[in-house]
Parts: structure tokens; C-alpha cells; sequence
């Protein structure tokens, strides 16, 4: 059921505890009454250095100093987390979708995945992940899409390539910026025959990732608005963002240790250009 309309344009969202979450995007836009709600806690131990809360259908961004972990909680389950990475100081440097999956051989993001730049270089890392694999490969929903899958009724109805690109804008970026991103907690299986869907998600309220930066790099993310399929359950919810320094004691922190054996480690390593 809506809410009321108010004469403000920042919506107001009830959290669990501790105040509310303000939001550009106007009030109408809140999940379902009765929705289950986990904001969760960081995946791994240390000092907080940044705890956000970003509303339904919003964009995020935030630089994450290298060293830093970045838990990403699906509050509200199933919903898509649509996320870009760019060297901070480089952003020409971006997230690499074929550099990321031609390295590892996998199709799928799990943990131990290194999240690669357009150099090759690691940007990020999957320290921890509580749903079977995330996606990399469903790409961003957009306007333009939206409206030549579902129709001209849909035009208006923004999408994560606008959520993108509001959100460029404040960080000096545009459109030439966007690339392919990752989808943390949506579904988009390879069949057996190479074919993707978008599906129904294997995530549930307080489910989390957790990434930790391997250089300074900028997030950038989209909470996905999609209602035109079921990548956000039809009921786009909340996000909360913690980053933290982690405890110097990897085993504590929980974070793995780069000296163990990891799927990376015993897999030999290649160029996406050995791939074809
Ligand atoms: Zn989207």
C-alpha cells in the first residue's frame, strides 16, 4: 500500500533503530508494507569508517580507501545493487567485466573473484558473499532499455544507467564513464545451452557481500528502480553500506589470507587475450 504524499521532495524511510534515511527520490517510491527488513552488520570485524543507508530506486557512491572492506546488506532481499568501480585517482581505470571473468575462467562472482580494471590490475576483491554467486553479466537496466523491452508506457521510469549517471555527475564522470557493472544479489543464470535469464533471486533480507579494496577506488552504485521484471522482487527496498578497516588479524577480520591457497592462487593466470 502507498504512503501518503507529502509536500516535501525528500523522502523520509523508518529504519530499524536509529533514524531515518533521506532520499531525492520522492515519497511513493517505498517498499511494500510488511516487507521484512535485515539491516544487517558488517561481514568483517573492524573499525566503522562509513555506515550508509540508501533508499529505494537511489544512487550511492563512495570512495573506499585501499585496505578497506565495503558489506553491501540486501535489507529487503532480492534486490539488485547495481555497481561500478574506477581507480580514485585514475577513473579512466574502470571495472573490466571480460578482464574479470577471462582471468578466473568462471562466469559467476563468488568469493576470492578479484574484481579487475580495464589495466588488469585488481580493483576489488570478494572477501565473503552469502548468496551462491552474484552477477556480472545481466548489465544495467535504463530508460532506453526499459522501453524496448516493455514499452513506450515504461520511458519515464528511471533506471540504473540514470542513476549512474546522476551520480557521475557528482563525482566529475559521464556517460563515456558507463560501463558494464556488476549486479550484487541478482540472478541472471547461464544455462547449459550459454543462455542467461533474469530470474527470481537467491537472496533474502540481510543477506551481504563483502569487497575490500585493493587500491583507492570509487563505488558507484545503483538501487535498482526495475519494476518491469523480477530482478528486484517487484519491491525495490533498501541497501546499507558499511566500510571498514579491518582488524589487522586477517584470521579475526575474517578476511582470507593472500599467503593461503584460494581459487585465485591455484589457477593460472592469464590475459582475456589467451581466451580465444
Ligand atoms: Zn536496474
Amino acid at each position: 500500500m502507498a504512503t501518503t504524499q507529502t509536500e516535501s521532495t525528500l523522502a523520509t524511510y523508518p529504519t530499524a533503530s536509529d533514524g531515518t534515511v533521506a532520499s531525492t527520490v520522492p515519497v511513493g517510491a517505498v517498499y511494500a508494507e510488511g516487507s521484512t527488513l535485515d539491516w544487517g552488520t558488517s561481514l568483517v570485524e573492524g573499525t566503522v569508517v562509513r555506515d550508509e543507508k540508501v533508499a529505494p530506486n537511489a544512487p550511492w557512491s563512495a570512495v573506499v580507501k585501499e585496505g578497506h572492506v565495503l558489506t553491501i546488506v540486501d535489507v529487503g532481499g532480492n534486490q539488485s545493487a547495481d555497481c561500478l568501480l574506477y581507480n580514485a585517482d585514475e577513473p579512466e581505470e574502470r571495472y573490466s567485466v571480460p578482464d574479470t571473468l577471462a582471468w578466473q575462467g568462471n562466469a559467476y562472482v563468488r568469493t576470492g573473484t578479484v574484481l579487475r580494471s580495464s589495466e588488469g590490475r585488481p580493483l576489488m576483491t570478494v572477501v565473503a558473499n552469502e548468496i551462491d554467486r552474484q552477477d556480472t553479466i545481466g548489465g544495467a537496466c535504463g530508460k532506453e532499455s526499459n522501453t524496448l523491452r516493455y514499452g513506450h508506457h515504461v520511458m519515464f521510469h528511471h533506471g540504473c544507467r540514470e542513476n549512474f549517471l546522476a551520480e557521475a555527475g557528482r563525482r566529475g564522470l559521464g556517460v563515456r564513464d558507463i560501463v558494464s557493472n556488476l549486479n550484487w544479489f541478482m540472478n541472471v543464470p547461464v544455462e547449459a545451452d550459454g543462455a542467461l535469464g533474469i530470474v527470481d533471486g537467491m537472496s533474502a533480507p540481510g543477506r551481504r557481500v563483502a569487497v575490500r579494496a585493493e587500491m583507492d577506488v570509487l563505488v558507484m552504485v545503483s538501487n535498482c528502480p526495475q519494476m518491469n521484471n523480477p530482478c528486484n522482487d517487484f519491491n525495490p527496498t533498501p541497501l546499507r553500506m558499511i566500510v571498514v578497516d579491518p582488524d589487522p588479524d586477517p584470521a579475526r577480520a575474517g578476511v582470507p589470507d593472500p599467503e593461503a591457497d584460494s581459487p585465485q592462487s591455484t589457477q593460472t593466470p592469464h590475459t582475456p587475450g589467451d581466451a580465444a
